[in-house]
């Protein structure tokens, strides 16, 4: 079984019993799966772990294992094996891009049951980006055959800073019309709408930070430091520490195009000399566009470099190489064991320039034991993301007492 790496061990909860929701965290990780397995970690007795798990089958959220009876690590005889029980509920993801969107719907261990990507204008303002997607939402449950009550929750990525307490985004240069703007409750009030169900819980993240969680979970599951670097229309980084996305103090972590590298250039936020004036695929799309190539976003230059066009292919290694020497400051402070370059850009060419500057610029110990990669999961790593992050919150232990009691069991 993968595991979920970073999270604490202990399940007591300031000297407090294990309650449902840590026997079901501890199932869901894989840590115990057995009833022995979790009276052993617990330190309950064999009749409360069974009071305990019987609220999470009541519930619907636990089964036991397709696999059969295992023999136990005690030895005696053979234990049957829990399981998370993913069917019970789906989850609705977005990735909002600054000229098209990407949705899906999700099972709770992020297998995908239906998506849609089309066009969706983010400067068409918030209002009218989200009201569409609440009509996309319930197209979606339809061609996945779920009803619309079996969604429990909603993650959406967007392409700016996001305070993930309030779910705004801030000061976003390449959303206008949106800083503080009421995501999540014109989202729920979309969805709400357009299927006639009660409202559901949205997160809001970064779109690169919910990539580099997605990449985390499901492609690096053992690393412990991993930054991911989104380089498109814009360029940011997401940075998952022990498990967790790592957001800083204003949700600012891992805006790094917006740091002076001294070239000249206008940048979208107003700013002179910014890495994503010079390096981003809006960047680059704009120094063709100078000489006669027609190219005006990062997906425009990703066609150009996926056709093999020679001076698209020359940008993107120069582009590699600005980026790789901020990455050099980013890879000293952090020490990452895996860096993922992703976005538009991501190809041969940019890579080769990423590591031309990075192995350079850094020192040899924090480069010793780093990969740099390109993505696993591709434009598909926000949606998984954003799905990880709404199941781990609506089922963090905590909450599975609050959503149990609610349920009534
Ligand atoms: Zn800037």
């Amino acid at each position: 079984m993968t595991g979920r790496p970073g999270r604490t061990g202990t399940t007591s909860r300031g000297g407090g019993q294990a309650g449902a929701g840590d026997l079901l965290e501890l199932v869901r990780s894989g840590r115990a799966v057995t009833r022995g397995a979790l009276q052993e970690a617990t330190g309950l007795s064999r009749a409360t772990v069974g009071q305990r798990l019987d609220r999470l089958f009541r519930a619907g959220w636990l089964r036991e294992g397709a696999g059969g009876p295992v023999g136990s690590p005690l030895g005696g005889r053979p234990a049957v094996t829990l399981e998370f029980d993913d069917s019970h509920a789906v989850v609705l993801v977005a990735d909002l891009d600054t000229r098209h969107a990407r949705a899906a719907v999700l099972t709770l261990t992020g297998e995908l049951l239906a998506e849609d990507s089309g066009t969706l204008v983010v400067e068409h303002g918030p209002e009218a980006v989200l009201g569409e997607l609440g009509r996309r939402f319930a197209d979606l449950l339809t061609k996945a055959g779920r009803p619309a009550a079996a969604v429990c929750g909603i993650g959406l990525a967007v392409p700016g800073p996001v305070d993930s307490e309030t779910g705004r985004v801030v000061q976003p240069p390449i959303m206008p019309g949106w800083d503080g703007y009421d995501i999540r409750g014109r989202l729920s009030r979309a969805f709400t709408e357009h299927t006639g169900t009660p409202a559901v819980p949205v997160l809001v993240d970064n779109d690169a930070n919910l990539m580099a969680y997605g990449e985390q979970r499901t492609g690096h599951p053992d690393c412990s430091a991993l930054v991911l670097v989104k380089v498109s229309t814009g360029i940011g980084a997401g940075v998952v520490v022990d498990g967790s996305i790592y957001r800083g103090v204003d949700g600012g972590a891992g805006d790094i195009g917006h740091v002076r590298v001294g070239a000249d250039a206008l940048c979208r936020c107003g700013s002179y000399g910014c890495l994503a004036a010079v390096a981003s695929g809006g960047a680059v799309a704009g120094r063709l566009a100078e000489s006669g190539v027609p190219a005006a976003s990062g997906s425009d230059v990703r066609d150009l470099l996926a056709a093999g066009h020679p001076q698209a292919a020359a940008l993107a290694r120069e582009a590699g190489r600005r980026v790789g020497d901020v990455l050099a400051t980013v890879v000293t402070l952090l020490n990452p064991g895996v860096l993922v370059i992703a976005g538009d850009l991501a190809g041969t060419p940019f890579l080769t320039g990423v590591r031309e500057l990075l192995y350079q610029r850094a020192l040899p110990r924090s480069t010793a034991s780093l990969d740099v990669v390109t993505s696993r999961l591709g434009e598909r790593a926000a949606l998984i993301g954003a799905g990880a992050l709404v199941v781990e919150h609506l089922y963090a232990p905590a909450r599975v007492e609050e959503r149990l009691a609610a349920m009534g069991v």
